[in-house]
This record gives structure tokens, C-alpha cells and sequence, in this order.
């Protein structure tokens, strides 16, 4: 089984999607790697770009085409400037040419050399490309085929996993697993993780990489909760988080996202008040996340919002002192909840439907919080199963393929499901649980197995098709 690091669950991406923009973007990278390590970068005359199934039928609303460009350009999500996302596919459009790699100007025309196969599916996975990259004479010199299988993963054909199988010292595949290391180390969940991540790297390297995707993530709610406007891809969805924040905000001043988080610890929230900042909240980053802005995927971009929301009431809201060493232990048991459901059952909203990607987030989020607030090892376990048995059979139907009817919205009700399931597990035995977190991710997985297609990320049934919306000419 693959090992899987919290800083895989967690990363920081551009939106509007993990498996839709990421994914395709870092597999496009990858395909410009290989050719650079096999000699033929320099010798590339054209190339294109085959994206299969969902990734098709979605591509366009998710950004596929926009991802692949960039990524053949060699630019890197984490840190390229959010402003140049949209400019350099222009760009690449006007001049009809694309410098592979940041090293090798091709010709290329986006219209003709992204092509869409929106009947067809390849073998491993729903979302499938194929670059091919052609000489002079135009025959074939290189071609690789990735699956984007979710939060960002890419895999290549014939590969099984990341290919990331070191040996950690606790391999953990599910939660009972997780839970008796606990008991044998009489350690807390965050405790058994921070061992198997120093496999990697060192405490301290884990503590800045985890406050740093926690800057990541308030920066995002930041600007989100103060920006207005429209999003883009044509559904004219107005922004709603900042007049909500404006609303809500009791007199304060600050003049940037620590202030600001400082600001909203002090001032006293009475409960309906809190509900209304965890909208705000979740609704800021997937604004953000729709606008190609700068997120962490987590452990999807759909459902970005998620984590840093019950984070952010963590801080805020809750009476515990939160520190940056809380913070970092609350990411550890989020990351490896998650990557109990990635390896029992998926992260792929095209595999699983939306309870993949916020239910997953949800459980994530309901697990860390309850450890943070002092649960057992069985509590944080009991709240991820509760979070996720209320999301079961949730299906992903966004309208347009873009990643904002419902998903936006919907990032806030993930959030508010996983306080209540925190609250409840805090307050039960889980040896009275009558269904464990082990089960209910295999219920889960069979469920994503027996659900429609259509109704697995491909908006060809639910809202995708039931909401007519005139999207104006652009
Ligand atoms: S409906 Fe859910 S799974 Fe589908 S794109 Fe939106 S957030 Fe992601």
C-alpha cells in the first residue's frame, strides 16, 4: 500500500479543482519531465494535449484546458502569480505559441491541439489524458497517458500509486489500524502521525510546512472575505462572502489576515453569529477557488473550503488558546483521516460523487477538531464517521462544470456538519458506536460504485441539468 504524507493530503494548488486542474496541470509537467530526462525536449516540433471522460465533459467550467497550458509552460501552481493564470493561456492563444518547459517555444493552438473527447473514457479512470509530443515530420516521438485520480494525485498508466512506498513506522491503511498503534505507543492520533511524516523530514521542516499551508489557507479566507464582484465561466455568480463578513464584523481594525484573525478571536460571537462566520468563512475560499485564486487543496479544491473553515472556528470561536503548535497537529490528524479515505475508498469526486470530496473534507475536519478540543483517539475516529455517514451518497452535479453551484455553499454545510459530529462524539462513548469509521468508508466506497455516472462530476444529471442558465456570449 502507498504511504501517504499529510503533505499530500494538504497542498497548495490554484483552483478551480483539484482533480480537474491540478492533477491535469501537474501531469502535464510531468510529460514535459520525461521528455526533458529522455533527451527530446529540444527536438519537440508540436504537441497535443487528449483529455478523456470527465475531464472533458468538466474540463472546460474546471479549467483543464487552462491547467494543461501551464503546465506545458513550466509554470508551477504553488508559487506562480495568481494573476498570470488567466494571462499566459491568453497569451498562449493570441500567439498561437507555447514555450515548453520555459525552454522550447513550440508552435501550439489551443482551439486544435486540446482536444476533447467528450464520448469517450480511458481504461484506468474517468479522468484520462494522453499528451503526444511530434518531431518535424511530424511522426510521433514521445506519447504518456496520466489519470488524475483526485486532490492533485497523478498517476501514470501502467503505474500503481504515486509510487510513494517507503516504509513508515506505523503503515496505517484504516482507522482500526490508526487506533491500535495509538493504544500501543499511548499516543494521540497526531503523535502516531508526526512519527511516520519524520520518515520524510524533520519535526521542525513538519511544523513550517504545516504553518505554512495554514498561512496559505487564511490568506485565501482573507482575501476572499474581502473581495467582491462576479465570478468568472459565464453563470454570473456574484461573490457573497464579503458582504456577509461586513455584516457580521463587530468594530475592529486590522490591516492584514493575522490581525484579522487576531480581531475575530476577541470579539465575543453569540452562537447564530458563529453559524453565520462558518458560511462566511467556507463560501470566502471557494470564491477564491472559483476565481483561480491561491487555495490548499483539501484534501480536494472543490471542497478547499472545508478544513480551513472548522480550523478558523478552532481559533476563533472555540475556548481553547489555540497555538501554532495546535494548528499543526490539528493538519496532521485532518491529513491522515483523509488518507484513510483515499486508500479505502476514493478523494475523486469522479469515482465518488461530492460525499468524495466534502464528505471527506468533513470527516478530515471532524476528526482534527475533536482531537483539538481534547477528545479520545476514539471520539476524533467516532466524529469522521459521523461527518461522512451524513454525507453518504452525495453526488457531484455542478452546474455548467463549473465549481460553484453548489459547491460553494456546500463547502459551509460540510463545515457545519463537521462541528456538530465533533460535538456529538465529544459528548458519546464510542464503544457504544453502533457503526465505526472503517465501515462507513466501505459503505462509502460501494456506494460511489453503485451511483450514475452522470452524477459523478460530469454534469449530465442533478442540478447540471435541471437549472437552465443562459450563459452570455463572451
Ligand atoms: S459538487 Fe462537490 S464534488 Fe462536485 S465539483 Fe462541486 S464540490 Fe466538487
Amino acid at each position: 500500500m502507498e504511504s501517504i504524507s499529510v503533505f499530500d493530503m494538504l497542498k497548495v494548488g490554484i483552483g478551480p479543482s483539484s482533480s480537474h486542474t491540478l492533477g491535469p496541470w501537474r501531469a502535464a509537467e510531468r510529460f514535459c519531465k520525461e521528455l526533458q530526462a529522455q533527451g527530446l525536449l529540444s527536438n519537440v516540433h508540436s504537441l497535443q494535449a487528449h483529455l478523456y471522460g470527465s475531464l472533458a465533459l468538466t474540463g472546460v467550467g474546471h479549467g483543464t484546458d487552462i491547467a494543461v497550458l501551464l503546465g506545458l509552460s513550466g509554470q508551477d501552481p504553488e508559487t506562480m502569480p495568481v494573476e498570470d493564470v488567466q494571462r499566459i493561456p491568453r497569451q498562449i492563444g493570441a500567439e498561437q505559441k507555447l514555450n515548453l518547459a520555459q525552454s522550447h517555444p513550440i508552435g501550439f493552438k489551443p482551439e486544435k491541439d486540446v482536444i476533447f473527447h467528450f464520448s469517450e473514457r480511458l481504461p484506468g479512470h474517468a479522468n484520462g489524458l494522453i499528451f503526444r509530443a511530434f518531431n518535424s515530420q511530424g511522426d510521433l516521438m514521445y506519447e504518456g497517458a496520466y489519470y488524475s485520480v483526485g486532490g492533485g494525485f497523478v498517476v501514470k498508466e501502467g503505474e500503481d500509486g504515486q509510487g510513494n512506498f517507503v516504509q513508515l513506522p506505523h503503515p496505517i491503511t484504516t482507522a482500526r489500524e490508526l487506533a491500535r498503534y495509538c493504544v500501543e505507543e499511548n499516543a494521540c492520533i497526531w503523535e502516531v502521525v508526526l512519527e511516520n511524516e519524520r520518515t520524510w523530514r524533520k519535526p521542525s521542516e513538519v511544523k513550517a510546512g504545516l504553518l505554512r499551508i495554514w498561512n496559505v489557507m487564511k490568506e485565501c479566507m482573507y482575501r476572499g472575505c474581502h473581495t467582491r464582484g462576479t465570478l468568472p465561466g459565464g453563470l454570473n455568480v456574484t461573490r457573497r462572502a464579503a458582504d456577509i463578513h461586513d455584516k457580521l464584523l463587530k468594530p475592529c481594525s486590522y490591516t492584514d489576515a493575522d490581525e484579522w484573525v487576531a480581531c475575530l478571536s476577541r470579539c465575543d460571537y453569540e452562537f447564530a453569529k458563529v453559524l453565520k462566520w462558518i458560511g462566511c468563512f467556507a463560501m470566502a475560499v471557494n470564491e477564491e477557488n472559483a476565481s483561480f485564486g491561491r487555495i490548499v487543496t483539501a484534501p480536494t479544491n472543490g471542497a478547499a473550503g472545508v478544513i480551513p473553515t472548522v480550523l478558523m472556528y478552532y481559533i476563533c470561536f472555540t475556548e481553547k488558546e489555540v497555538t501554532d503548535d495546535d494548528i499543526v497537529k490539528f493538519l496532521m490528524v485532518a491529513g491522515e483521516v483523509g488518507s484513510i479515505f483515499k486508500k479505502g475508498a476514493t478523494i475523486s469526486a469522479a469515482m465518488g460523487g461530492c460525499q468524495a470530496e466534502i464528505g471527506v473534507s468533513s470527516a478530515m475536519a471532524a476528526a482534527a477538531l475533536t482531537e483539538g478540543l481534547g477528545g479520545s483517539v476514539g471520539q476524533a475516529l467516532m466524529a469522521a464517521e459521523i461527518a461522512m455517514e451524513h454525507h453518504l451518497g452525495l453526488t457531484c452535479d455542478p452546474i455548467k462544470g463549473l465549481v460553484q453551484v453548489p459547491c460553494i455553499e456546500r463547502n459551509s454545510m460540510g463545515a457545519v456538519k463537521a462541528i456538530t459530529a465533533a460535538n456529538i462524539a465529544l459528548d458519546s462513548d464510542p464503544e457504544k458506536a453502533k457503526v465505526h469509521l472503517d465501515e462507513v468508508i466501505k459503505t462509502m466506497w460501494e456506494t460511489a460504485q453503485d451511483m450514475n455516472t452522470k452524477y459523478k462530476e460530469t454534469s449530465q444529471g442533478g442540478l447540471a441539468v435541471n437549472i437552465s442558465i443562459k450563459v452570455p456570449e463572451c
